[in-house]
């Protein structure tokens, strides 16, 4: 499950982030004409929709594929019988309290968090939560009063009825793995072989009471998630433990202030991950995301107690990332154990086991759960870039090659004198070779080239009356705003090099 970490008080987005992103429509407000409008929900637009996309490719690529991992497409409804065998009908709630003056609704714990800067463990009971109200004086965010209700839980799924007579309760998936462990037989038949990773990219749906952050609490969100089912007696047996064995973890253990540098052999010795199946998948991880560009010394695991954990987890790490405002969770790393697939064979009375080695078992499950729309805000919290160069003010997106919209901008610098043809002509021929390419001629050139930074395109070609002459173009760097005229045939090989890291734009 996904939890935001403070540094103090409440933990609010940048405006400025908010700012570009409605500017440039990354992302805003489902519905927004409307305002029926429950908050919470978010749409990506034309360009937030391609970086979106993009995350979820890498993913993809540098994770599920390279690890031979499979991946499915399930649906987001299931019938109540999952959420019975999962324990999400009776685990899953948040606690509310309403307060008895305004009537406002608020969940307890975040109340709490607020009030006095202490993360409130999930574990904690309804009266315990009710005695910390009182014993702080917490007063309601609305109108200050300090009368409040009784805490009681309330269920964070989705209920839809579905068929004609509306007679069949299912809901929407609160996780995206509540699709992988009912198909998990069915996939195992066809491979036979553990460990057995099956993945999926997609939406869930968690009723939130208090929304907030824009995309860092949402009701509908994206989450990439890996289940690895494997042999708990095999735990140890990790097929590429050489690739990783050395390399070092940023891991935050329990009750530690700061975050320890350990390699995966000796967290392995000293027992501080139940195998090297688990080291492995944190190491994974974390390479994944440095891979997005994400620097590593602002990024950790951190371990979780007991009553911090999810309900159904051994062993959980969160990997968290530090932005402006605090550590931000992106990813859940569980131990599920056995827990899924033997609730899902007693509900579903379905043998879930699987025989290795003559003896007949019940699979473990370690999982990666990472949130889409989270790793979305913070890449971009992190790209952000503002500088002022004399009166002048530049915003750009310092986004990696591999997560950018584009990779280049194609512009003629009027849309006159044979210029646009000539520009269409190099979009076409990138376009041949595989690179994503925006092409734009309306607005004057100082605003084009304000709006491919904004959205973090690295580089642009600008089509000039010089090129009528010797069929050199401009290319200029987003980070630097420095500029080099090429020849228009050398344009594939010079981004080529570029792309691929082969050369600096200084080089060139
Ligand atoms: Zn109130």
């Amino acid at each position: 499950m996904l939890n935001l970490n403070f540094k103090k008080g409440v933990f609010l987005p940048k405006d400025e982030i908010m700012n570009l992103a409605l500017r440039r429509n990354l992302f805003y407000p489902a519905a927004e004409i409307y305002s029926s409008s429950p908050s919470g929900f978010w749409n990506f637009g034309p360009f937030g929709s391609i970086i979106r996309r993009k995350i979820v490719e890498q993913w993809r690529k540098k994770l599920v594929e390279k690890e031979g991992f499979l991946e499915i497409d399930g649906t987001v409804i299931l019938p109540r019988d999952v959420f019975e065998a999962s324990g999400h009908l009776k685990s899953f709630s948040d606690p509310i309290i309403q307060c008895l003056k305004c009537n406002s609704l608020h969940r307890a714990d975040e109340l709490i968090k607020d009030s006095i800067y202490e993360i409130v463990p999930e574990s904690m009971s309804n009266q315990e939560l009710e005695a910390l109200i009182k014993k702080h004086k917490i007063v309601c965010p609305k109108c200050k009063s300090e009368n409040f209700s009784n805490v009681r839980r309330f269920n964070m799924m989705m209920r839809v009825m579905i068929g004609a007579t509306e007679d069949n309760e299912c809901y929407l998936r609160p996780e995206t793995c509540q699709s992988i462990f009912p198909d998990f037989l069915r996939i195992y038949k066809n491979i036979q072989k553990l460990p057995l990773g099956i993945s999926q990219a997609g939406k869930s749906f968690r009723n939130e009471i208090a929304p907030r952050n824009s995309l860092l609490r949402e009701r509908e969100l994206g989450q990439m998630e890996i289940e690895v089912f494997f042999n708990p007696n095999k735990i140890d047996n990790v097929e590429g433990w050489d690739e990783v064995k050395d390399y070092k973890l940023n891991l935050l253990l329990l009750g530690k202030e700061d975050v320890e540098k350990i390699s995966c052999d000796e967290a392995c010795a000293k027992k501080i991950v139940s195998g090297k199946l688990i080291a492995y998948l944190l190491a994974r991880t974390q390479q994944f995301y440095e891979s997005l560009g994400i620097s590593n010394n602002l990024i950790r695991f951190r371990q979780l107690a007991d009553d911090e954990k999810a309900f159904y987890s051994k062993e959980t790490w969160d990997f968290e990332v530090k932005i402006d405002l605090g550590w931000v969770e992106l990813v859940a790393c569980n131990y599920r154990t056995d827990y899924d697939l033997k609730g899902h064979g007693n509900i579903s009375k379905k043998d879930l086991s699987v025989v290795e080695d003559g003896v007949r078992f019940i699979p473990h499950v370690f999982e990666i759960s990472a949130g889409i729309d989270r790793t979305f805000y913070v890449l971009l919290d992190l790209a952000f870039k503002k500088e002022v160069r004399g009166r002048e003010e530049r915003i750009y997106l310092d986004l990696s090659h591999e997560i950018a919209p584009y990779f280049i901008a194609v512009f003629p610098i009027v849309s006159k004198d044979g210029l646009p043809e000539i520009a269409k002509r190099i979009k076409n021929d990138l376009e041949s070779y595989d690179f994503d390419v925006i092409y734009e001629e309306k607005a004057s050139i100082g605003r084009r080239y304000a709006k491919i930074d904004e959205i973090g395109v690295p580089y642009a070609i600008t089509v000039d009356y010089e090129t009528l002459s010797d069929n050199s173009v401009t290319l200029r760097e987003r980070n630097t705003m420095k500029q080099k005229r090429i020849f228009i045939a050398d344009i594939p090989t010079k981004l080529w090099l570029l792309k691929n890291k082969k050369i600096s734009f200084d080089d060139l």
